[in-house]
């Protein structure tokens, strides 16, 4: 008998996988005729590998219509924990395979993560509705892909997320942006509400999101048990269940995102993957989270002195308030991942496993180069004071609280 019957898979379960799968052809049938251009946006993340891998099963065993052209875009933020870039380039040659065309999509040198922080010198991203991290690494990039291969087809396409909200989320017919919620993928959610209104964008993309419905046992359960199979296109899928233990833990909410994403309240898939002792070599990952949160210190970084004058004239809202990382913090940085970088590797060729690419060589010479140049973000010179100075407390009213005692009273 198939594979697919694992313990905690079998009857009214494997009732509602069948029914899950009926209502993505319905959505595709429903929707994808009027467009002759399909995109997929590919994060090599769970969801959307798994609607990935659906669709092209679907297209090649006839139960939705093939369109004119199909074009895949694969996000590659180069933070991608490693079991899940390896399983995305097995995917990539799968497709090729198929004739699918792929479009790898990165940010420009200077705005991907590691750039940005540790060469910029701007903060690691803290919260969710102040996070640059998620539309520059994948929003931005993703947009301008789209622009060109629209500008290229000469007509609308129809782009394809890995959405997934479960039953909640088909009765609120709500889709939550925020990668923290329900274990949803990192950018999922934002390629579907915020592309569709992007500059050039405009009425020329639609989206669509067919596995919506899917409870979180069904995607592990399709790319684990199903899509393995030759008669489900014989995918590299179950690397992706397995790196969240998603077979085992039929309910867990794993998030998917970046390695040591400051976001996320805990490690879970790194610390999921390092329980396999095919992966335990990557265990130097675990500095990366903590680093983050380390830099956005006060003693690593500046801030403004007082009133700050916007470009208009007004007064910004929050005099005094903490901003880039010192140059010293930015090398501080960029020697820890290159250790990590390092000791990954070393462990990696000792246990013949694959090496890792936290930094390339282009990113590290182009961080020392940023740092060398004491490059500043917009709004900054370098000369304001360290952020852990002690000084009098100013309002945005411009009043001033003196301190209670001067460093001459102290001495
Ligand atoms: S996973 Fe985390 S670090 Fe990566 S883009 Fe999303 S929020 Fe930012």
């Amino acid at each position: 008998m198939t594979a697919h019957q694992s313990t905690f898979f079998d009857g009214g379960q494997r009732l509602q996988m069948t029914e899950s799968i009926e209502m993505t052809i319905q959505s595709l049938q429903a929707y994808g005729p009027d467009h002759p251009h399909w995109g997929i946006a590919w994060s090599g993340g769970k969801d959307s590998s798994a609607t990935l891998t659906m669709i092209c099963w679907l297209i090649d065993t006839g139960k939705i219509k093939r369109p004119e052209t199909l074009t895949v875009f694969y996000a590659d933020t180069r933070q991608e924990l490693p079991p899940l870039a390896i399983a995305a380039e097995q995917i990539m040659d799968e497709l090729r395979e198929r004739g699918i065309r792929i479009e790898v999509v990165t940010a420009s040198m200077d705005k991907r993560f590691m750039v940005y922080i540790l060469g910029r010198g701007v903060p690691p991203p803290n919260n969710n509705t102040l996070r640059w991290c998620t539309r520059q690494i994948k929003i931005d990039p993703m947009e301008q892909a789209l622009r060109d291969r629209v500008d290229q087809l000469n007509g609308q396409i129809l782009m394809i997320t890995g959405v997934r909200q479960g039953e909640s989320a088909i009765r609120d017919r709500r889709i939550e942006m925020s990668c923290s919620k329900d274990g949803a993928e990192c950018g999922q959610g934002w390629y579907q509400q915020v592309l569709p209104n992007a500059k050039g964008l405009r009425g020329r993309l639609a989206t669509l999101a067919p596995l919506l419905h899917w409870r979180v046992c069904h995607v592990w359960e399709w790319l684990k048990h199903w899509a393995p199979q030759a008669e489900f296109g014989d995918w590299s899928t179950a690397i992706i269940a397995d790196a969240y233990g998603g077979d085992e833990a039929e309910e867990i909410n794993a998030r998917t995102g970046c390695i040591g994403c400051p976001l996320a309240a805990e490690d879970n898939a790194l610390d999921t993957i390092l329980t396999n002792p095919q992966w335990a070599y990557l265990a130097p990952l675990k500095g990366i989270k903590p680093l983050w949160r380390e830099l956005r210190e006060p003693k690593h970084r500046i801030k403004k002195a007082g009133l700050e004058r916007l470009k208009d004239g007004s007064i910004a809202k929050n005099p005094q308030r903490m901003g880039p990382l010192t140059l010293e913090a930015r090398a501080m940085g960029l020697d820890r991942i290159l250790g990590i970088q390092t000791a990954c590797n070393e462990a990696a060729d000792e246990q013949r496993r694959p090496r890792i690419s936290l930094i390339n060589a282009e990113e590290e010479s182009r961080i020392r180069a940023l740092i060398a140049a004491g490059t500043w973000p917009d709004g900054w010179e370098g000369d304001e004071p360290a952020a852990d100075t002690v000084m009098p407390i100013v309002y945005q009213n411009g009043a001033v609280q003196p301190l209670l005692f001067s460093a001459e009273d102290a001495a």
